[in-house]
């Protein structure tokens, strides 16, 4: 069994067996016709459950063979141009290869003694972004697993620096009295993070969007006041700069002028948007995110980064003292004066993958601007994209994208009862997914039930756009057929 240790003597192994699981792939993804089969959960899981873990197969070949029985036959592929549901993206070659080797070496980013070059590498990509940003000399970040988790990070240290003790006020009791504001259609890690953090039940305002889908800042200004008034501390505004759903960018230089009246830290939840810290023609989108005190961004959305790689970064990097903690095992204090450089110091995590490798093998082979065409390309698509539908009768399209998502729906001539039209949608939606020929996600907007493009694949053309419309306008009428027959 030892011969399964990657080490000096099995190196000749290791590259025939990773040679071979890469052209299981390879040859998968060039065969692929559709982004899915339409497997069923109650298909697939009989073969899973069907395997006896405790019977190993010891055979690589074997092993690859049954995987393409349980996970490759029926894997949903994000390259597919006709994939066109969540903010996952196609990954590009060379942060797979950078995925290839992290995982290979191992390095572990916690600490300088288990990584060496990866912990500057990992700190001179963060220094990059944060010049992107342009926070300013003393900004700082780190590495997360998501933007969940980078949300998590930023409202941390917001709650540490708004901390209430100051007024003789401690514990549970002024932990309540903290507010983060955050627009209606921001991501509900935001929600999930303030439970995390102890803080009230109400502590999250949600603040009314425009019909654009962006913060009122005009709202933010009433909420903000009224915190204050009712003796209550504003902790945090969060920006979304790209929302999940519409991409739109929240007014971020109105946002910092509150935040600034008001001592409040600010939060850009750039997640999505922050493809265009890349872009060559659209930067001037997320102008404004130079102010913020902290910075979500997704490389594994509009970066093409396979997942997971994400970060947060902070304006003043001495808030970052708020996740640090020392063991003597790992990081004594010492090393803070030896100045060794222990990123775990500024990290929920412990032990943590070196993901910014893939970033890094990406900058150096296609460099910024490569990734920032690719991404202006998928927001162009989507401008093209709301064009056809804003001219075509048989739908309904929310807003003109800023990014690259459309949010729509299905609006059959013959049907004026929403709730049929909700449900026309939603079968055409599931209808679709069983089909395989594409995938699409679904929202609510108010109440009703929409459908959603998240563009993010600079292969999809306006002709697949169109397809895929056609598709679910299809589906729909058949629903609607169906449904008249089961009404007679
Ligand atoms: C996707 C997303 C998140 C969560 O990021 P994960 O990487 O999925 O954890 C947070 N905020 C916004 C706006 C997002 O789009």
């Amino acid at each position: 069994m030892r011969s399964h240790l990657l080490n000096d003597t099995t190196a000749e192994q290791y590259r025939r067996s990773v040679t071979e699981g890469v052209e299981r792939v390879a040859a998968k993804i060039a065969a692929t016709e559709r982004p899915f089969t339409g497997v069923t959960v109650d298909a697939l899981a009989p073969r899973i459950d069907g395997i006896d873990l405790d019977q190993p197969l010891y055979d690589t070949t074997a092993v690859l063979d049954e995987l393409e029985e349980v996970y490759f036959r029926d894997a949903i592929y994000f390259h597919h141009p006709r994939y066109l549901a969540h903010l996952n993206c196609p990954v590009v070659i060379p942060a797979v290869l950078g995925e290839a080797v992290l995982s290979a070496v191992n390095s572990s980013l916690d600490t300088w003694d288990q990584s060496a070059g990866g912990t500057l590498i990992e700190r001179k990509l963060i220094d990059w972004t944060t010049a992107r940003i342009g926070l300013g000399p003393a900004a700082d970040g780190v590495f997360t697993s998501g933007g969940t988790q980078s949300n998590l990070q930023a409202l941390l240290l917001a709650r540490e620096e708004a901390k209430p003790g100051r007024d003789g006020l401690e514990g549970p009791a002024s932990l309540a009295r903290l507010r983060i504001f955050a627009s209606e259609v921001s991501h509900f890690s935001v929600k999930k993070s303030a439970k995390l953090l102890g803080l009230g039940e109400d502590a999250v305002v949600s603040v009314p969007v425009d019909t654009d889908k962006r913060m009122q800042t005009l709202a933010l200004a009433r909420e903000l006041e009224r915190c204050v008034t009712a003796g209550l501390i504003p902790m945090a505004v969060v920006a979304t700069a790209g929302t999940t759903d519409f991409g739109s960018i929240d007014p971020l230089p109105e946002i910092a002028e509150l935040c600034e009246r008001y001592g409040t830290w600010m939060h850009v939840d750039a997640a999505y948007g922050c493809g265009l810290l890349a872009s060559v023609r659209h930067r001037d989108r997320i102008d404004g995110i130079e102010r913020a005190d902290s910075v979500t961004v997704d490389y594994h959305k509009s970066f093409f980064q396979p997942v997971s790689s994400s970060a947060v970064l902070v304006r003043d990097a001495a808030t970052l003292r708020h996740a640090t903690y020392h063991a003597e095992y790992l990081n004594p204090r010492r090393m803070v004066q030896e100045r060794i450089p222990n990123q775990v110091d500024k990290s929920l995590q412990t032990t943590r993958r070196f993901d910014a490798l893939k970033l890094w093998m990406t900058l150096r082979t296609m460099g910024a601007d490569g990734i920032g065409r690719l991404f202006d390309e998928v927001c162009d698509l989507a401008a093209e994209g709301w064009r056809l539908l804003a001219a075509d009768p048989r739908f309904d399209v929310v807003v003109e994208p800023s990014l690259s998502t459309l949010v729509f729906r299905c609006i059959p001539a013959a049907v004026t009862d929403p709730a049929e039209i909700d449900r026309a949608n939603l079968y055409a939606r599931k209808a679709l997914f069983a089909s395989g020929d594409a995938v699409v996600a679904g929202t609510k907007v108010g109440a009703r039930q929409y459908l959603k493009f998240t563009l993010l694949n600079p292969e999809t053309t306006t002709d697949d756009i169109a397809a895929v419309l056609d598709l679910i306008a299809g589906h729909a009428e058949q629903y609607l057929g169906e449904s008249l027959d089961r009404a007679s």
